[in-house]
């Protein structure tokens, strides 16, 4: 090996879901909106000459339509391109000592890729046999804590007295919680950021804003915790948020009868489905997200997922201890999840 290869920072990188380039499949494997963006968002029309000029380094359009919309002060918002990029920003910012970061063993797998990147010490805290997230094991000296609420990939959603627990019970390093799927159930922690200044809410546009490949994200927290993430974002990249984004997700905060009326289509399918597909032998945990995590009583989740593919349907499956015998399967539209059914009726 060459010497300075002693010396390159090695990683071992978070493998994202597939992302096939042919267009006759159906796509239920990486948690996508089926509905596409607000017709706002499509009809906008983009200065494209404007390209020329760096865009606006505060992004002050997006942040003031998020502010505006969560009913928080601009300084209380900080922008990424994506919330994978807010929530790496955030790692660099608040786990910088030397305690352990915690996060459950059955959560989103890119937390252990940032700490390993950023060298944080991390301890993986086992959930439940019911796969719930246990609040008493998150009361102990920590350098921070981090769990999505929904969790993924399992979609089960804690309240907000358990959040809140969890956040009042660690005054002392910074708890973030990741609701990148919140607006598919459960009760967002927002509400509680102006009680504690310790609290950091992540949220994207990518799942019920229907919006993936814009790549927008944003965190709220006091404003403190803002400026702290502000200051490392400036010390790295100044201008994360292109001018496109910008623009593009103002318009999608503005067309709220667009944004609920997509999100209820999602949780009326979800709920449809999960009945459905009970009647074939298979449980799915109690799922508050635009996905749910299924298993079956005497087939296996790996063979499903390898059959379905072949006839062109994508879901996700985790060869990982826990929940190898799990498919985690996105909510598409109606007609995606009935074609998925007869599949699945075919195979039972
Ligand atoms: N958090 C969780 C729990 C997720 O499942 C995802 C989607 N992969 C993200 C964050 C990141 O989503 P995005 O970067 O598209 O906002």
């Amino acid at each position: 090996m060459s010497r300075w290869e002693d010396n390159v920072r090695k990683v071992v990188p978070y493998v994202p879901g597939e992302q096939p380039k042919c267009t006759d499949i159906i796509k239920l494997n990486t948690n996508e909106n089926p509905y596409g963006p607000s017709p706002k968002v499509m009809e906008k029309t983009i200065e494209l000459e404007k390209l020329r000029l760096y865009p606006d380094d505060k992004a002050t359009l997006l942040v003031e339509a998020i502010a505006d919309y969560h009913n928080v002060k601009p300084s209380q918002v900080f922008v990424g391109v994506g919330s994978d990029d807010v929530i790496a920003m955030a790692f660099m910012t608040f786990f910088n000592s030397d305690k352990e970061i915690l996060f459950p063993d059955i959560t989103y797998s890119f937390y252990d890729v940032w700490a390993e990147l950023f060298r944080i010490p991390y301890k993986r805290i086992a959930v439940d046999d019911n796969f719930r997230i246990k609040r008493e094991d998150y009361y102990c000296e920590n350098g921070g804590i981090i769990f999505p609420n929904p969790n993924a990939p399992t979609g089960i959603v804690e309240s907000l007295d358990f959040v809140e627990d969890i956040v009042k019970n660690n005054t002392d390093s910074c708890v973030i919680v990741d609701e990148a799927y919140i607006d598919f159930g459960g009760e967002s922690a927002l509400s509680l950021v102006d009680k504690y200044d310790n609290l950091l809410v992540v949220r994207t546009f990518s799942k019920s804003r229907s919006m993936a490949g814009i790549r927008i994200g944003y965190a709220i927290g006091c404003e403190k915790l803002i400026k702290f993430m502000n200051d490392v974002k400036f010390s790295y990249n100044s201008y994360t948020m292109n001018m496109p984004s910008i623009i593009l997700g103002a318009e999608s905060i503005a067309d709220e009868e667009y944004f609920r009326s997509t999100v209820n289509k999602v949780i009326e399918t979800r709920e449809y489905f999960v009945e459905e597909i009970a009647k074939l032998g298979f449980t799915c945990l109690p799922s508050a997200a635009n996905f749910v995590f299924m298993t079956h009583e005497s087939l296996q989740a790996k063979e499903i997922f390898e059959k379905a593919k072949e006839n062109k349907i994508y879901v996700r499956y985790f060869n990982k201890p826990r929940i190898d015998n799990y498919l985690r399967v996105t909510i598409g539209t109606k007609e995606q999840m009935d074609t998925f059914i007869e599949f699945l009726k075919s195979l039972v």
